[in-house]
């Protein structure tokens, strides 16, 4: 009998993914648009030189590119945990990708949200959405939800369909939301959920099906992609049975010489018109693919290191007041944001960026409902009187203690 011997097992080092930068810039402005990773750029130039229409030649160039755009559909559907149900879409971003899902929602659906969110994720919805109370912890978030969602199913006037709609981590805060309990809690009611995983993702695994979430939409440029494009994955049945997002060339199976005469496709295709974004999609995969590999327990380590000095040495700057909403031990991704007293926001980061080579953002971060709730909170738990913004600071692979540092010696 022949014995058949494996090798011995291969020790696989843990994976770090590299990203690009300039020498002498520190980018401490990850949240808004984190640096391209080495591997999307490698995947876009892998591509390029096959460069041709992708879902319109028959010419190998344009199978390649077509299978190559396919392929990244399949990456980025498994790096977010995808159920075999689930389409995945490419959209240009999470904003693209939040406002496809609105104009998808079926006739009667009410649309549930909390005050603090994203303007991508409070603008975009139809009809009379309701917006739920900033809540001040993430039990309090729960109880808020399945308190607001019994009291719209009571009722005669109860809506057809429910969609909540959350942030996974605030981009204000870097506080992390209950989101598979409040899952639970729309579940429960009857309700589906779409996670707004823009600040999530670049941090934290996002699974689908692990978080019980109906649909995930995400950002690629926040994801160390290049920008432009986003994903909006989750259930088919109401993407399927809506009008097409765009209207246009691979939308449709069939179109005849009458107005109307059109059948549209089902699938992700049906909200794709138009020449794909095949760089965008192929980098985006080439990160997911890097990230799944990456040992991300040990990331989230690191930044967690990084976010705790940060937030040390900012605390040790008199004047300087940090905006949270859940707590000071809430979880939290490498986002912080802060105001300094008796100094203009806008003037404290232009000054960073002219005399230090630090890049952070100023301003009320597109939530702003937020953001000047929780600086007027701030200053009465201060006595400070703080200015009208804020400043923002977001860190993620590839940022430093020495970054850290060199931001918290600039602004003492
Ligand atoms: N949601 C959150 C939580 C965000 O932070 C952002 C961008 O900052 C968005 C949505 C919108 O992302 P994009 O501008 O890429 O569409």
């Amino acid at each position: 009998m022949s014995t058949i011997t494996f090798p011995a097992a291969v020790q696989v080092e843990s994976h770090v993914p590299t990203v690009l930068g300039v020498p002498g810039q520190i980018n401490l402005d990850y949240a808004a648009t984190a640096p391209c990773a080495s591997a999307a750029a490698e995947a876009v130039n892998a591509i390029l030189p096959w460069y041709a229409s992708v879902h319109r030649g028959a010419g190998a160039l344009s199978q390649r590119c077509t299978l190559a755009y396919e392929r990244a559909r399949q990456t980025v559907g498994d790096f977010l945990g995808a159920r075999a149900e689930d389409h995945v879409i490419f959209t240009r971003n999470t904003t693209d990708a939040l406002n496809l899902l609105a104009a998808a929602l079926p006739a009667g659906t009410t649309v549930v949200t909390f005050g603090g969110e994203h303007h991508a994720n409070l603008l975009p919805w139809p009809g009379h959405p309701l917006r739920l109370p900033v809540p001040s912890s993430p039990a309090e978030a729960v109880r808020t939800l399945s308190a607001a969602l019994a009291e719209l199913r009571r009722g005669p006037n109860a809506p057809a369909h429910i969609l909540v709609a959350v942030t996974g981590a605030s981009n204000v805060t870097g506080e992390v939301w209950p989101v598979a309990e409040l899952a639970r809690i729309a579940h429960r009611h009857g309700a589906r959920i779409a996670l707004d995983a823009a600040q999530l993702a670049p941090h934290l695994p996002v699974d689908i099906g692990a978080l019980d979430v109906d649909y995930v939409a995400i950002s690629g440029h926040k994801l160390y992609a290049p920008f432009g494009a986003g994903v909006l994955a989750g259930r088919g049945d109401w993407l399927d049975a809506a009008e097409p997002y765009l209207r246009g060339g691979g939308a449709t199976a069939r179109v005849g010489a009458g107005t109307h005469d059109v059948v549209w496709n089902t699938g992700p295709a049906r909200h794709e018109a138009g020449t794909p974004n095949l760089l965008g999609a192929v980098a985006l995969a080439a990160v997911c693919a890097e990230l799944q590999v990456a040992d991300r327990d040990a990331l989230r380590r690191d930044e967690d290191r990084l976010v705790a000095r940060l937030r040390a040495g900012l605390a040790s700057i008199p004047g300087v007041v940090e905006l949270r909403t859940f707590g000071a031990d809430a979880e939290r991704v490498g986002i912080v944001s802060f105001a300094v007293a008796g100094r203009d926001s806008s003037d404290v980061a232009a000054e960073l960026g002219r005399e230090h080579n630090i890049g952070v953002r100023d301003g009320l971060f597109c939530a702003h409902p937020l953001a000047k709730r929780l600086l007027s909170e701030a200053s009465a738990r201060s006595g400070l009187t703080l200015p009208p913004t804020a400043l923002r600071v977001s860190v993620g692979l590839g940022s430093t203690e020495a970054d850290v540092d060199a931001l918290i010696s600039a602004l003492r």
